[in-house]
This record gives C-alpha cells, sequence and structure tokens, in this order.
C-alpha cells in the first residue's frame, strides 16, 4: 500500500503518536487502545488500528514484525535492534550501534539491492529469570 502524501495529521494521530512516543515497551495495537483511551475515551480498537498502520506507512512509527506474535509498535523510528522475552513476549530496546558491515557482507551474498536490516536478539527478560530462580529456589 502506498502512503498518501494528502494524509492529514488529525487529533487522534497526534495523541497516538505521542503516546506511543512516550513508552519504550513496543505496545500492541490493544495495548495502545488502552493507552489512548484514557485520553480520547471514545476512541474504538479499529481506529487505533488504523492509524498505527498509516502511521507506519507515513514512516513516523516502527511496526515490528516479531515471530509469530502481536504486531508491536515503536515510536522510536531509528534504526535499533530489539531483545524479545521467550517466556512473555516482551520486547525490549538493545542499546548498541547497528552493524552497517552487515549490510556490506549481506550485499556480497546477493543480488538483491540492500537496503536496511533489522535485526532480533532472543532471550528470557529480567521479570521472567526472577520468577523462574524463585521457582527452582
Ligand atoms: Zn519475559
Ligand atoms: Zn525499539
Amino acid at each position: 500500500m502506498k502512503a498518501n502524501p494528502k494524509i492529514r495529521m488529525t487529533k487522534q494521530r497526534q495523541v497516538i503518536l505521542e503516546e506511543l512516543c512516550k513508552v519504550t515497551s513496543h505496545p500492541t495495537a490493544d495495548e495502545m487502545y488502552h493507552m489512548i483511551r484514557k485520553r480520547l475515551p471514545k476512541i474504538s480498537l479499529g481506529t487505533v488500528y488504523r492509524n498505527l498502520e498509516i502511521l507506519s506507512e507515513l514512516g513516523m512509527v516502527l511496526k515490528l514484525e516479531v515471530g509469530g506474535t502481536q504486531k508491536r509498535f515503536d515510536g522510536n523510528v531509528e534504526n535499533h535492534y530489539h531483545v524479545r522475552c521467550t517466556d512473555c513476549g516482551s520486547v525490549g530496546d538493545l542499546h548498541m550501534a547497528p552493524d552497517h558491515e552487515i549490510e556490506e557482507k549481506a550485499q556480497s551474498h546477493t543480488d538483491f539491492q540492500i537496503k536496511r536490516h533489522s535485526l532480533e536478539f532472543i532471550g528470557v527478560c529480567p521479570e521472567c529469570r526472577g520468577a523462574a530462580s524463585r521457582r527452582d529456589s
């Protein structure tokens, strides 16, 4: 789908963008809906979902297509890496510099023109690690 350049920044869309930029939890559309409803009580889940899709097409938010789970959204559109918890599915930011060499390496192995890359690390988050060690003791 092509982004429509004439699209207006509606009040709803503005609020969704503001709320998403406040958090680093990479919320799902459902979680966004509960956050947005505190400011716009009449908004519907469908509207939140549609606006998140539009914002991601406009490049104003990042849509994380994490394996097999619900889509998550990120207000930070800079290239950065994520780490996902195998137990609870939470997604955190990984604060390390993106590896541009990997793109050159990939380019030398393909006829595709490499534009960017995304990388997801898999692990167990501090909360789930805490729960596991409590279970074990
Ligand atoms: Zn976890
Ligand atoms: Zn992120």
